[in-house]
């Protein structure tokens, strides 16, 4: 009889997990001994997880930092074309397993851990998630890097080195509340701070037009002290760099009006800069923090932008015509915008161009990506707090403007100047990239038993080069590769409700088909639709209880900036059906409404791989791109997806199933304490509904049964999903960032490697 497998012995038979040669193994258990020793000071007596943890993440470590130095000092002599990529966040989640997936080095620590007499995946749960992102925005910036350096491009990512990222979301009472993320308070392994490095940021003051070029005086400073983060690519030995600025004092020798003690407790002011990401997805707030915040990322990485290039042979070469061509920066979102004023005044005010030849540096370097068409994600700084902070900047800005309203006066179309007539005086100026995600991080490292089903089909090359998906197509009628996708997805719903269950405390039936709607809580997004789906499907249960059901459990997670009001709400109404639904004796298990807490990057690599279904209903045209819905299709899930809309007022009297739906969530039945609790939600959407949720409740409804419908007959369903699955090739983000290269950024990415150094000690 064979005694079934546990995690490790399951872990340890996936290839794509790298080699788990014997001597690799000793090698690795001797470093991890050391380091508990001699970095962690501890022994087995008094040891918890955390120090195992930080004792694996420090020996995972020593083996990216031979490729990290080598890979410098290579783009040091070659000096390729360096790329940045600008952004106020970097959704990055955890680093120890996506290090070892990408330096194949995964098979051999989870032998040594085990050898060792522990467990890697209790150990991987100590890491704390580097979450400073808000969504989609920042996942995104995440992904790039990884792409990045697996196409072995010379890239640096530059932001802001939050002291605490997104808010962890506690549920009490079904509301949510925030609590801070103090992410750093047991150290941060996998950072290392630069204060050789650090740069003053000037802020205030005034303007001095001078003889020999204008003056920004009178200014307060603050230092940016860089924290460098090695970024693995994807087993070809490249390392790039993430750089994170944090705000400190610069120690002034000029009297402070305060004193000396006031002037040592100013430092706190300093630091402020960089103590927190504002928690805003898809939403401008207009706050002078996040200002300076926004100006901040951007002077400090400009002067090493400068300086880089500099110290390039390139700088040297006045007359060559490349000179100009050996930069780019990307900027994501308008949130780094200051890098084009900020560039002017540098080449400016202290390189001493003049106005055209600067102009010309700033067009042919910098490029933005434009994410949303939301008008309250669109920021708009009032005009008085941006000469107080950016004296010189907004003169900048105004000189941009007035050339360019010189051009449309001579094209004799004075008075507009939408983007529209930008787009028509430069049409190649606007490009189109669809996002993507990246397959290691997204599908081997969160999805490794799929990721094997996969290669023991088509190999691995599908890790570099997610087009070869397609070539799964052969399989869509193979019985036995049919059952291995099935069985994957099983074990994978299993896993999570056994985590539900241990940290949750809730029972959920793994035979029912798993519903997700994961992501940020937005209006535009329709949670509420997914609420009319949940009561309506309630509502027919309890009306035909004998009828045969294809069970349910529809998971809803996501945090609600905290100020979102309305966000809020709806956060309150799913929790208030779940409590309904629930403890429905005539339900059962047939229909399960879970509201997952504090959803962030390790919890969706948890969850996605689990998915039956993903929910991807916001409003036809108000989702820039999104890529949940990319990582739930890579992971074996299939979509329910939007139809446009038509008319709002028409739908409600007509159908009786949403008429009751509403008429429960007015009447109280979801919130028998407090029957008017959701009142407001209601007149959100019978008079005021911006996203146009009744308008596509009906269709909604209908391929919900045709999802049940199908979902009764599982072999169908599955051959749908690996027809999903092969064409995911698309949606990597290697291809994206291809396109960036190639049709942006001038440059040409390559697959190959570059020599890997030893890994070694004291030397
Ligand atoms: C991918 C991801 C997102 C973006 O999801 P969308 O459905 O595209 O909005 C947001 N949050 C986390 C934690 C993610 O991993």
């Amino acid at each position: 009889m064979s005694k079934p497998l546990s995690d490790h012995d399951k872990r340890k038979q996936i290839s794509v997990r790298g080699i788990a040669g014997v001597e690799n193994v000793a090698e690795l258990k001797v470093a991890f001994n050391r380091h508990f020793h001699f970095t962690l000071v501890k022994d087995r007596n008094v040891a918890n997880k955390r120090d195992y943890y930080f004792a694996l993440a420090n020996t995972v470590r020593d083996h990216l930092v031979g490729r990290w130095i080598r890979t410098q000092q290579y783009y040091y002599e070659k000096d390729p074309k360096r790329v940045y990529y600008i952004s106020l966040e970097f959704y990055m989640g955890r680093t120890l397993q996506n290090t070892m997936v990408n330096l194949a080095l995964e098979n051999a620590c989870d032998e040594a851990i085990y050898q060792l007499g522990l467990d890697m995946e209790e150990l991987e749960d100590m890491e704390e998630d580097a979450g400073l992102g808000n969504g989609g925005l920042g996942c995104l910036a995440a992904c790039f890097l990884d792409s990045m350096a697996s196409l072995g491009l010379a890239a640096y990512g530059y932001g802001i080195r939050y002291e605490f990222g997104i808010f962890n979301q506690k549920i009490v009472n079904g509301w949510q509340v925030e609590e801070a993320d103090d992410w750093l308070r047991y150290g941060n392994p996998w950072e290392k701070a630069r204060p050789e490095s650090m740069r003053p940021v000037k802020f205030y003051g005034r303007t001095e037009h001078t003889p020999d070029g204008v003056k920004w005086v009178d200014t307060q400073v603050v230092l940016a002290l860089p924290y460098d983060t090695p970024i693995p690519g994807y087993r070809n030995n490249i390392v790039n760099t993430m750089r994170l600025w944090a705000g400190v004092f610069f120690p002034f020798s000029t009297v402070n009006v305060g004193g000396y003690i006031q002037a040592v407790l100013d430092r706190n002011l300093c630091e402020n800069i960089s103590r927190v990401l504002y928690p805003n997805d898809n939403f401008f707030e207009n706050k002078e923090l996040r200002l300076k915040q926004e100006y901040f990322v951007v002077a400090a990485t400009l002067q090493d932008i400068v300086r880089r290039f500099k110290a390039s042979m390139f700088w040297l070469q006045r007359d060559c015509p490349h000179r100009l061509r050996r930069v780019a920066i990307q900027l994501n979102d308008t949130h780094p915008a200051m890098a084009i004023p900020e560039l002017m005044r540098v080449l400016l005010d202290e390189e001493k161009l003049g106005w055209d030849k600067a102009w010309d540096v700033c067009v042919r370097t910098c490029a933005y990506t434009n994410h949303t068409v939301l008008p309250e994600a669109l920021e708009r700084w009032p005009i008085d707090l941006f000469h107080h902070l950016l004296p010189r900047h907004l003169e900048i800005i105004f000189e941009i403007n007035r050339r360019f309203m010189e051009v449309r006066r001579m094209q004799e179309n004075p008075h507009c100047h939408s983007v529209r007539d930008f787009y028509e005086l430069d049409p190649h100026k606007f490009q189109n990239k669809t996002n993507g995600i990246t397959p290691r991080r997204w599908l081997v490292m969160c999805n490794p038993g799929l990721a094997e089903v996969i290669a023991e089909k088509i190999g691995e090359e599908f890790i570099r080069d997610l087009d070869q998906l397609k070539r799964l197509l052969k399989f869509v009628n193979d019985d036995a590769f049919i059952r291995d996708i099935a069985k994957v997805k099983q074990e994978n719903k299993l896993k999570f409700a056994v985590h539900l269950e241990e940290h949750y405390k809730v029972k959920i039936n793994p035979q029912s088909m798993f519903d997700f709607q994961v992501k940020r809580i937005h209006e535009y997004k329709r949670q509420l639709l997914n609420c009319l789906h949940m009561i309506t499907y309630y509502n027919r249960i309890k009306k035909e209880p004998n009828k045969h059901w294809t069970p349910r459990t529809i998971m809803v997670g996501g945090k609600a900036a905290p100020g979102y009001h309305t966000a809020k709400m709806i956060i309150r109404l799913i929790t208030a059906i779940g409590e309904v639904v629930n403890h429905d004796p005539v339900v059962g298990d047939r229909l399960k409404v879970i509201f997952l807490e504090n959803y962030r990057v390790t919890l969706a690599e948890k969850a996605i791989p689990s998915a039956d279904l993903s929910e991807q209903i916001s409003t036809a045209g108000t989702e820039a791109s999104g890529t949940g819905n990319m990582k739930f299709m890579l992971n074996g899930a299939l979509t329910i997806g939007t139809m446009d809309g038509a008319n709002v007022e028409m739908y409600y009297n007509r159908i009786p199933e949403l008429k009751q739906a509403m008429d429960q969530i007015a009447g109280g039945f979801f919130s028998p304490k407090q029957p008017d609790l959701f009142k407001e939600l209601v007149d959100l959407l019978m008079h005021h509904d911006r996203f146009k949720v009744f308008a596509d409740y009906e269709a909604y409804i209908k391929c919900q049964d045709k999802v049940n419908q199908l979902y009764k007959n599982p072999k169908e369903w599955t051959k749908m999903v690996i027809h999903n699955i092969a064409g995911c090739g698309k949606f990597s983000s290697d291809r994206t960032i291809a396109q960036y290269a190639r049709e942006i950024w001038g440059i040409e990415p390559s697959l190959e490697k570059i020599p890997q150094p030893p890994v070694m000690y004291g030397a």
